[in-house]
């Protein structure tokens, strides 16, 4: 057990100005689902703790419009999964989430924490022995050359190939997501796009917020291209597994073709991972197996597979079009 300071702020300034209190090596707790997971591996070994799970600026989810959907980062993922509005039309988001974890998991986790969930790499979580750049830079990256099934084909570097676990930050990407934060300088917002960052020199940075920074809230523009989505998952069994190919997809379609789609993978990738070369594909053709197949080939064209996970391009690519003919159903109705 390696003692470490807890805090509950009240507010949000005083978990502002706990965390830079408490410096680099301080760690937001909001469900605890992946923190509690790595300090019990030893891998992340914080000296501070701040929790946030108090705090209302962080709660609530507004679905009303009419601009946007708004979740509060400290929102449950089975309440925001559970959401009416989210399921009748925006069915890539609700799915996203409840393929994401089990009920319990859901139970605990928040949305906003979600977003930060850290990689499955094997090696990343085993610690020492294992070379890993992400863990303790400069040492190396057991994965490359070695056990890499499950790691990125679009994405990696030389330095790190390590998968983005997540589901969530998926779909939200594909719906032009933004993330409101606050921290020492004030508040901001980020397009969801720019919150995660690829490896290259540097895995152990993995996304763009600043020293102290929390996210306090996601935001989501209104858009009719929702209710023909869906978020299609495929892993090794069939629940409470992290995805070996994952495609977020939503079609408008006039007349049988495509006039707006978004398409984002997961799984495969360092980061989350929108496919504008599919898009351009599919926008104005008509939405059949081809035309879905070619998207998919167009999402995977910069796949780099190592030596244990080439099947999951052809995977990737099929998990698109699947995705795409389950959101074309939709969107005809
Ligand atoms: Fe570490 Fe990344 Fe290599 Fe995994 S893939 S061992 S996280 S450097």
């Amino acid at each position: 057990m390696r003692p470490f300071a807890y805090t509950a702020p009240a507010t949000l300034d005083e978990a502002v100005s706990a965390l830079a209190a408490a410096g680099p090596g301080a760690r937001v707790l909001a469900g605890g689902t992946t923190l509690y997971d790595l300090m019990k591996l030893d891998i992340e070994t914080p000296h501070s703790v701040v929790d946030v799970r108090a705090l209302r600026e962080l709660a609530g989810i507004d679905t009303a419009g009419p601009g946007e959907l708004s979740f509060g980062a400290g929102a449950l993922m089975a309440d925001v999964a559970e959401d009416p509005v989210l399921l009748r039309d925006y069915p890539a988001l609700a799915e996203s989430l409840a393929k994401a974890a089990s009920q319990q998991l859901r139970n605990m986790a928040t949305v906003g924490g979600n977003l930060l969930q850290r990689t499955r790499c094997g090696y990343f979580r085993g610690g020492p022995p294992f070379a890993c750049n992400k863990r303790e830079p400069g040492s190396g990256c057991a994965a490359i050359g070695g056990l890499d099934r499950g790691h990125a084909l679009l994405g990696g570097s030389e330095a790190c190939v390590a998968t983005y676990p997540g589901d969530w930050a998926v779909a939200l990407i594909a719906f032009d997501a933004v993330v409101d934060v606050a921290g020492p300088g004030g508040t901001r917002t980020i397009p969801l796009a720019e919150l995660h960052v690829e490896p290259g020199d540097t895995p152990a940075r993995e996304h763009t917020l600043a020293a102290g920074e929390i996210i306090t809230r996601i935001r989501v523009p209104v858009t009719p291209v929702g209710r023909g989505s869906t978020y299609h998952k495929v892993r090794d069994r069939e629940s409470y597994a992290f995805a070996l190919a994952s495609a977020a997809a939503a079609v408008r379609l006039d007349d049988g073709t495509v006039a707006e789609c978004r398409i984002a993978v997961g799984g495969v990738a360092t980061r989350p991972w929108r496919c504008p070369d599919a898009e351009r594909e599919l926008t104005g053709a008509v939405l059949d197996e081809r035309s879905a197949r070619r998207a998919g080939e167009a999402a995977f064209a910069g796949a780099r597979p190592g030596a244990h996970n080439g099947f999951r391009v052809e995977l990737g690519i099929r998990t698109v079009a699947e995705a795409l003919r389950i959101a074309g159903e939709r969107a005809g109705r």
